[in-house]
C-alpha cells in the first residue's frame, strides 16, 4: 500500500490522479488532500478519499472546508505554510506535485527535503529552479518520477539504458489549437478558443500554454534538468495525433518511442506505480484506426514563445525563472482579456530583458526575480492596456 499526498487534488491532475486511486483501493491510500479555492470539491473529496489531513492554501476559505468535515476524523490545515508541514509527515510515501506553476515550488522542495518519492506534474518548480531542486533530491537521494507525459514516455524509454548513451530526447508536441496558424490570425484569437484544445482536457494555464507552444519551452527545461541534458540534446517536434509521447535516440541512431492514447490516467498511475505497472481496461490504441502519424518542425517564429524560452534555457541563470514569471502574468492576463495572444509574448520578451540577471540564483534569488519579473509583467500589461483607449 502506497501513502499518497495529493497537492492540488481539485484540478485536472489531482481529480485524474483519484480516479487513478478509486479504481485501485488496494493499492494506494489519500493521507494528505489539498486545494487553493475549490472548497466545494475539496469537501466531497476528503468525504469520499478519507484522509488524515486537508490542507486549504487560500485562508479565506479555510473556515469552510473546516466546518462540513468537523464530524469526521480529519484534520483541516489552513495556508501555504501548512503545506510544507503537511508533506513531511512520516506516513507518507509519494507526494503527487500537481499545483500549477510557481505556487508548487516551495511544498515540492519541503517534500523531497523530507525524503519522499515525488511525483512530479508541476513542471514550473524545474523550470525556476531545476538546478536547485535536482541537487537536492540527489542529496536527499529522492526519486523525481515525472507525471507529464512526454517526460513520462522520456523516462519510460529510459528504463534499462545507459543515460551516458543517450544522444538527446525528442519531445512531441501536438501543436495545439493554432497549429498551422499565422500571425495574421492569431492577432485576434481569445481565450475561450485557445482553451479548446484537440487532444487534452487540461487546466486553464497549461492549455493557454499549450496554444502559444510556451509549454514545449517549459517542458524542455523541464526536460534538461530531469534527465541532465545539455541543451542540444534537448528537441522538439510536432507530432499532431499526439500517440507518440516522445522519443530517445541514443548513440548508436537507434530511437526508442513510447506511445499510447493521450490519456493523463496513463503516466500518472505510471509514476504513481513505479517501478510496477497496474493493469487497467481503458482504451487500448488500435493502429488501424491511426494511420497515418505526421511529424513536422516546430514554428518558432510564429509561436515565438518557444524560442523565448530556448534562449532562456540556454542563457541559463535566472532567465527561465523570469521566464515563468513572466508567463504566468500574461496568460492570467490573456483569460482576462487584457492582452492579446501575441502580445504575450513581446511583455515575455520585454521583462526578460528587464529584470537583473543572476548566474548562480539561489533559492533566495528565485523568490526574488520572482517577484521581479511579475512586477515587470504587470506593468507592462497595464501599460498595453492604457494605449488601447
Ligand atoms: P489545474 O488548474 O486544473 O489545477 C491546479 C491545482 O492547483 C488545483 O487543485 C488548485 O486548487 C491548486 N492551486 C492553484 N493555485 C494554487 C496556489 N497558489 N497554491 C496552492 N494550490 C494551488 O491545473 P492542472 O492542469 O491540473 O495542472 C497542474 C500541474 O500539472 C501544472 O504544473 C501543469 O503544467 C501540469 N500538467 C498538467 C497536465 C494536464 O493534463 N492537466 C499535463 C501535464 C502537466
Ligand atoms: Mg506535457
Amino acid at each position: 500500500m502506497k501513502r499518497l499526498a495529493i497537492l492540488g487534488a481539485t484540478g485536472s491532475i489531482g481529480t485524474q490522479a483519484l480516479d487513478v486511486v478509486a479504481a485501485n483501493p488496494g493499492l494506494f491510500a489519500v493521507e494528505v488532500l489539498s486545494a487553493h479555492r475549490n472548497s466545494a470539491l475539496l469537501i466531497e473529496q476528503a468525504r469520499k478519499f478519507k484522509p488524515a489531513v486537508v490542507v486549504v492554501t487560500d485562508d479565506a476559505k479555510y473556515k469552510e472546508v473546516k466546518d462540513a468535515l468537523l464530524m469526521l476524523p480529519i484534520k483541516v490545515l489552513g495556508g501555504k505554510q501548512a503545506l510544507v508541514e503537511a508533506v513531511q509527515s512520516p506516513t507518507i510515501d509519494i507526494v503527487l506535485g500537481a499545483i500549477v506553476g510557481f505556487a508548487g515550488l516551495q511544498s515540492m522542495l519541503a517534500a523531497i527535503e523530507a525524503g519522499k518519492t515525488i511525483a512530479l506534474a508541476n513542471k514550473e518548480t524545474l523550470v525556476v529552479a531545476g538546478e536547485l531542486v535536482m541537487q537536492k533530491a540527489a542529496e536527499k537521494n529522492v526519486s523525481i518520477i515525472p507525471v507529464d507525459s512526454e517526460h513520462s514516455a522520456i523516462f519510460q524509454c529510459l528504463v534499462g539504458e545507459d543515460p551516458a548513451k543517450v544522444e538527446k530526447v525528442i519531445l512531441t508536441a501536438s501543436g495545439g489549437p493554432f497549429l498551422g496558424r499565422k500571425p495574421n490570425y492569431l492577432v485576434n484569437v481569445k481565450a475561450s478558443h485557445a482553451l479548446q484544445h484537440p487532444n487534452w482536457s487540461m487546466g486553464a494555464k497549461i492549455s493557454i500554454d499549450s496554444a502559444t507552444l510556451m509549454n514545449k519551452g517549459l517542458e524542455m527545461i523541464e526536460a534538461k534538468w530531469l534527465f541532465r541534458l545539455a541543451n542540444e540534446q534537448v528537441d522538439v517536434i510536432v507530432h499532431p495525433q499526439s500517440i507518440i509521447h516522445s522519443m530517445v535516440q541514443f548513440t548508436d541512431g537507434s530511437v526508442k518511442a513510447q506511445m499510447g492514447l493521450p490519456d493523463m490516467k496513463l503516466p500518472i498511475q505510471y509514476a504513481l506505480a513505479y517501478p510496477e505497472r497496474i493493469v487497467n481496461s481503458y482504451k487500448r490504441v488500435d493502429f488501424r484506426e491511426h494511420a497515418k502519424l505526421t511529424f513536422e518542425p516546430a514554428d518558432y517564429k510564429t509561436f515565438r514563445n518557444l524560442a523565448i524560452a530556448r534562449d532562456a534555457m540556454v542563457r541559463g541563470g535566472n532567465a527561465p525563472c523570469v521566464l515563468n514569471a513572466a508567463n504566468e502574468v500574461m496568460v492570467l492576463a490573456f483569460l482576462q482579456n487584457k492582452v492579446g495572444f501575441l502580445e504575450m509574448s513581446d511583455m515575455i520578451d520585454k521583462t526578460l530583458e528587464s529584470v537583473t540577471f543572476v548566474e548562480h540564483p539561489s533559492l533566495d534569488d528565485c523568490r526574488t526575480s520572482d517577484a521581479e519579473a511579475r512586477e515587470y509583467a504587470a506593468e507592462f500589461v497595464k501599460k498595453s492596456q492604457l494605449s488601447m483607449y
